[in-house]
């Protein structure tokens, strides 16, 4: 008989900070995949004789604006140390990190599932550390290393082992990215490795807290591979025990062509890097005010922004989702409210409309052309019965295309909505007597047909027609 385990979960997420310099010289940090290879690099990066690190205050900072996000306490004494071992992306032969000291411990993140239950995952602890170099193999004995990367200011965020299945993992993943890109700390982009999150997994006998050997895996290159990967690596670590054998403590990859998870080396114990505090840096010592300071200027975040725009605009929990993904949707849309718009109404033409011409332009929305006030306007000439909602779609695509107010391009056009019952009675009374068959049918009862009648008339006004006045007129018309 198979027998079903608990999945145990903690995640490893390393996230690059967007800092203008490196963690501890004044290198630029640069685009991983646009720079040209080693373009970034001064002689501490690669570990030169007599040069000393400097603290960059800026990643200091970053890393108190998460520790504070995530609900963590932050050390004012925090100690950086070495982290030993040997690898060509490491000229140093050690990676500056945070072992006993870390910045900030004891938070948690929490996350929402499918099912719309919620559930607090511990964080054990953030700490700074230093990336390493990037390497590229080209044949079976040849690497070229690009050293840009080697010191680049990095974020370890560590959760306890909470996390008890592949959909947890999922949506602990996005939420943290979600806040380290509202935060300004990361972009958020896996692609281009400056977001990496590695599951560490065991399993356990349901209602036991074991903690039995994990396997950790790595080079995950997106949300839905983190996704597979740990769904498969459960699955395997159950066939495994249950067939008589055991787990071992090792690193494993993600073969996305065979869609699963294969032994990379052995994990190493943390005793084997001979973590001691770094003799060229002086425990880092931070003033509680400056602390302070920094959580006041904290940004709202992602779950609370949610709460709000549900209980002050009154949007549904969809919507409000659509509009508080990325904070700088939420910022164009809280600049159209505060411009005059109606919240529902600019949450529709944002969803049901700009959205979609952005993706397909492929422009951001601080990229695109509408501006938060010329939306509003928009809206406002809808309001005051200039242009029906249909021609403010039209409306919308110009402005879209051309950046021209809304009220310029219904003019330039001739867009405006027409009220003039005279003219509309004239159209109506035409169609009606130019169609007497549909007109029969329909006071024989086949009251489908009114659409047909309301089709006609919007064609024949150009789709300029006041819909209320269409309506009221063609009812008139056909009853009689
Ligand atoms: P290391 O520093 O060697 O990677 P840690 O003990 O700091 O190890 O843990 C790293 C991550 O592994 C944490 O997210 C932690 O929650 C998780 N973890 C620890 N033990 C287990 C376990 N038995 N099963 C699953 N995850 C675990
Ligand atoms: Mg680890």
């Amino acid at each position: 008989m198979s027998k079903q385990y608990e999945a145990v979960i903690g995640l490893e997420v390393h996230a690059e900070m967007m800092t203008e310099s490196k963690m501890f010289t004044g290198a630029p940090v640069v685009d991983s995949i646009e720079a040209e290879p080693n373009s970034a690099v001064l002689p501490l990066c690669l570990g030169m004789p007599g040069t000393l690190p400097v603290i960059n205050k800026q990643a200091v900072e970053y890393a108190i604006r998460v520790g504070l996000a995530l609900g963590c306490e932050i050390n004012l004494y925090n100690r950086f140390a070495r982290k030993n071992y040997f690898y060509p992306d490491l000229p140093k032969s050690y990676q500056i990190s945070q072992y006993e000291e870390p910045i900030a411990t004891n938070g948690h993140l929490d996350i929402t599932l499918a099912d719309g239950t919620s559930k607090r995952i511990r964080v054990r602890r953030v700490h700074m550390e230093e990336d390493t170099g990037k390497l590229t193999h080209i044949s079976a004995n040849a690497s070229l290393v690009d050293y840009n990367r080697a010191g680049v200011p990095l974020l370890e965020i560590v959760s306890e082992p909470d996390i008890r299945s592949a959909e947890e993992a999922h949506a602990y993943a996005t939420t943290l990215r979600q806040i380290l890109r509202y935060l300004g700390v990361n972009s958020g982009d896996l692609e281009k490795g400056v977001l990496r999150v590695e599951p560490n997994i065991s399993i356990r006998e349901p209602g036991t807290d074991d903690l039995n050997t994990r396997t950790e895996v790595k080079n995950l290159n997106s949300f839905s591979v983190l996704f597979k990967a740990t769904e498969y690596e459960l699955m395997r670590q159950a066939e495994l025990v249950n067939s008589g054998g055991a787990v071992v403590q090792e690193t494993r990859g993600w073969n996305e062509d065979e869609k699963r998870t294969f032994s990379q080396r052995a994990k190493e114990d943390a005793h084997d890097y001979r973590y001691f505090p770094d003799p060229d840096l002086p425990p880092l010592m931070l003033e509680q005010d400056w602390v302070d300071s920094i959580a006041l200027q904290l940004p709202e975040l992602p779950a609370a922004k949610l709460l709000r725009y549900q209980q002050t605009f009154g949007l549904s929990l969809y919507d409000a989702q659509q509009l508080t993904e990325e904070l700088a949707v939420a910022k164009w849309f809280e600049s159209a409210v505060s411009a005059g718009a109606d919240p529902k109404a600019a949450t529709n033409l944002l969803i049901n409309n700009l959205f979609g011409m952005m993706s397909e332009s492929g422009l951001t929305i601080d990229e695109m052309k509408v501006s938060p006030r010329g939306l509003a306007d928009l809206l406002q000439i809808i309001d005051a019965g200039t242009i029906n909602k249909n021609i403010a779609k039209t409306v919308l695509a110009e402005m879209f295309e051309t950046g021209n107010a809304a009220a310029e391009i219904v003019k330039e056009k001739g867009l405006a909505q027409v009220s003039d019952e005279g003219a509309i009675l004239a159209i109506i009374q035409k169609i009606v007597a130019d169609n007497p068959n549909e007109l029969a049918a329909y006071r024989a009862g086949k009251t489908k047909l009114r659409g047909f009648f309301v089709g006609q008339a919007m064609r024949a006004l150009r789709g300029k027609g006041n819909p209320k006045l269409v309506n009221q007129l063609l009812d008139q018309e056909l009853s009689e």
